[in-house]
């Protein structure tokens, strides 16, 4: 595992960074990684004039990231923090009131929902809790890995309507009217809060970076080293070592997202088994290898990604009608990569280059 974060921590480095800082505007590219947030690996890179003002700015976003972490935690309690866990155990019993990040976050998976062909639902955290746990024990001891069973995850299933979620706008509160109804938002957390992070870096005094935040790649304006925009590279799943790509996306103020069954899984019998599930058979989706969104806003990106990693190909480009700014690239089990017309001008693999 140690291994596999370390290559792609090269990998991203290498793809992030292959043009040394120039004395054009006297800006230097500094990095910084963090290894405890969001269960993931976050890069943070950027160009300022001096260490000391990026030490600043990435400290910043780092406790910010933090923050994001333990209100959108659904495992863990943090002593003066209302966040997922909290809402779980006592949003049945009373209205737990909410920071307005959490709140804005439930507001926008339940205006989404309609639109998503019932391929993501934050409120079937019951399922995801038991295949949490089998995946964990399977993980840690091999040999006694199981499915769980079935019975149990339709049971769990009768609990995960949406609606069950009463978000009082006024009062800032969340409500759940079903007390077996828990929730999960590791669909879309990760990409909410670095789009809320990148935001504000953007206003900062660090404007030209490229976050990585588990997958969840946002770029700000352009780096100041003469190329004139950043480039992405979408890990190809296939490769042991993390290092070959899929294909590298261009641009800047820009969300790259990846949704993938490589990231967290575990073998019964031989058969590997991830962590996105589909609600239709409450089994991991395998459709896809992985699937990448490209778009402005990396909150709707993330969930757009767990989305189409549970959707057919076809059922995903008839979702993405809805969203016509958003793009994205395949890679089915099949090993097939397909992508949206929208996104072929931003594709090395189409000639575009970040020079
Ligand atoms: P991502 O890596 O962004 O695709 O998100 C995967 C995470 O989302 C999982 O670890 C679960 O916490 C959650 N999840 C998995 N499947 C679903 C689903 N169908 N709907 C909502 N959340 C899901
Ligand atoms: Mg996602």
């Amino acid at each position: 595992m140690l291994k596999k974060v370390l290559c792609m921590i090269v990998v991203l480095s290498l793809i992030m960074g292959l043009t040394p800082a120039c004395a054009q505007e006297q800006a230097q590219k500094y990095s910084k990684v963090y290894f405890d947030l969001f269960d993931s690996v976050i890069t943070i890179i950027g160009y300022t004039t001096d260490s000391a003002t990026f030490d600043r700015v990435a400290e910043q976003a780092r406790a910010r990231f933090e923050h994001l972490h333990q209100l959108f935690d659904q495992y863990h309690e943090y002593e003066g923090v209302n966040n997922v866990y909290i809402i779980n155990r006592d949003a049945c019993v009373e209205p737990v009131a909410v920071e307005d990040e959490l709140f804005s976050l439930l507001q926008f998976v339940k205006r989404e929902q309609p639109r998503l062909m019932g391929s993501v639902n934050i409120a079937m955290g019951g399922v995801l809790a038991i295949w949490h746990e089998y995946r964990l024990i399977g993980t840690e001891d091999p040999q006694s890995a199981v499915l769980p069973p079935i019975e149990n995850l339709k049971e769990a299933a009768k609990h995960q309507s949406l609606d069950a979620i009463v978000l009082d706008e006024q009062n800032r509160t969340v409500f759940i009217t079903d007390p077996a109804v828990q929730l999960d938002l590791g669909a879309v957390a990760k990409g909410y809060a670095a789009e809320l992070v990148a935001k504000e870096l953007e206003k900062g005094d660090m404007p030209s970076f490229i976050i990585n935040a588990g997958g969840n790649v946002i770029t700000g304006s352009k780096p100041l080293d003469g190329r004139s925009s950043w480039s992405v590279g979408i890990q190809d799943p296939r490769d042991p070592y993390g290092a070959a790509l899929l294909d590298t996306v261009a641009g800047n103020h820009l969300s790259v997202v990846t949704s993938g069954d490589y990231q967290r899984f575990y073998y019964v019998d031989g058969v590997k088994y991830a962590h996105i599930i589909s609600p239709d058979t409450l089994m991991p989706a395998d459709l896809h290898q992985s699937v990448t969104v490209v778009a402005a806003d990396s909150g709707l990106c993330d969930m757009l990604s767990t989305a189409l990693f549970v959707l057919s190909y076809e059922d995903g480009l008839a979702l993405l009608k809805q969203y016509p700014d958003v793009g994205a690239l395949w890679l089915t089990t099949k090993g097939e990569i397909l992508h949206t017309q929208n996104i072929a001008p931003l594709l090395k693999s189409n000639g575009t280059s970040d020079q």
